[in-house]
């Protein structure tokens, strides 16, 4: 990452009153566990009050919208179910079997992950089966890998390894390595790919549909759609600040989460068009007050 001569600037620019919506990561952006993060509710209160959308985006597997959305506002953060995306959820409407696009179908999807993963995607209409119930002579060809890694142990990998087929069409919610919460950070999706990568047989074909993922950022368009300029804020530099990139949606990093000053610096990639320390600085730095 290269920055402007005279090192990092923490303020960020001098106008937030511009976007038509913002999408907010959750998790170490607005909330930590479930407790608000200071200023969370007056930042979404004050872009709501200037006519934005405010959307709310987290790579969560093992969460719906709705169950989001409550976990909010009970931290005192307005937020509309309809506007509150997971990846999970995301990820379920992209294997949805639709016409022209050619998917699973009728097939059945193993599903290696978390038990509430499991039950949002046989909620929402596919045909799941878990690896753990499959029968050894139908190979799995297309997997879904979701969840937190601790609930999914070393000996249920090993087995779903070795029902895989040659080549694998995996699909996943994210490829984030962790996750904030208030007892630090949480080995994520990621680390069961890994450890299934290293025992399968064949060729596995990753589908990430998380964040920063262009299927991500078409349903952010489909449940908030927007002609005029977005803002993302968020708190890591993998999975917010590049989602949308490539249609002109606009960045804010914050530090209360999984990015601190060390690891700004280090990354390669593009920098976030704003960086602020936490969202009330953004408030008091970024808003002209007219
Ligand atoms: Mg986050």
């Amino acid at each position: 990452m290269s920055f402007p001569a005279g090192g990092i600037h923490l303020d960020p620019a001098a106008d937030l009153d511009g976007f038509e919506r913002v999408v907010l990561d959750v998790d170490g952006t607005v909330l930590l566990g479930n407790r608000a993060l200071p200023g969370a509710r007056e930042f979404v209160e004050a872009f709501r009050s200037n006519g934005s959308t405010v959307c709310f985006a987290t790579n969560a597997s093992f969460a719906t919208g709705e169950t989001v959305a409550r976990r909010l506002r009970a931290a005192g953060v307005p937020a509309e179910d309809h506007l509150v995306l997971t990846a999970i959820e995301v990820l379920a409407e992209y294997l949805r079997p639709q016409p022209g696009r050619t998917g699973p179908g009728s097939r059945a999807i193993a599903v290696l992950g978390s038990d509430p993963a499991f039950e949002i995607l046989e909620r929402s209409g596919l045909v799941v089966t878990r690896t753990r119930d499959r029968e050894p002579e139908e190979p799995v060809t297309d997997l879904v890998v979701a969840g937190m890694s601790h609930d999914v142990s070393d000996i249920e990998v090993e087995k779903a390894a070795a029902a895989l087929a040659r080549e694998v069409k995996v699909t996943v919610p994210n490829l984030d390595v962790g996750m904030v919460s208030s007892s630090g950070v949480l080995p994520g999706s990621a680390t069961i790919l890994a450890r299934l990568a290293r025992l399968a047989p064949g060729v596995l074909d990753v589908t990430d549909v998380g964040k920063p993922s262009t299927v991500f950022a078409d349903a952010v368009d489909r449940v908030a759609p927007c002609r005029g300029r977005t803002l993302v804020v968020g708190d890591s530099l993998t999975s917010d600040i590049p989602l949308g990139a490539d249609r002109s949606w606009e960045s804010m990093l914050v530090l209360t989460g999984t990015t601190d000053l060390i690891g700004l610096a280090g990354i390669e990639g593009e920098p976030p068009d704003m960086v602020s320390p936490d969202l009330p600085t953004a408030m008091r730095r970024g808003w002209r007050r007219g």
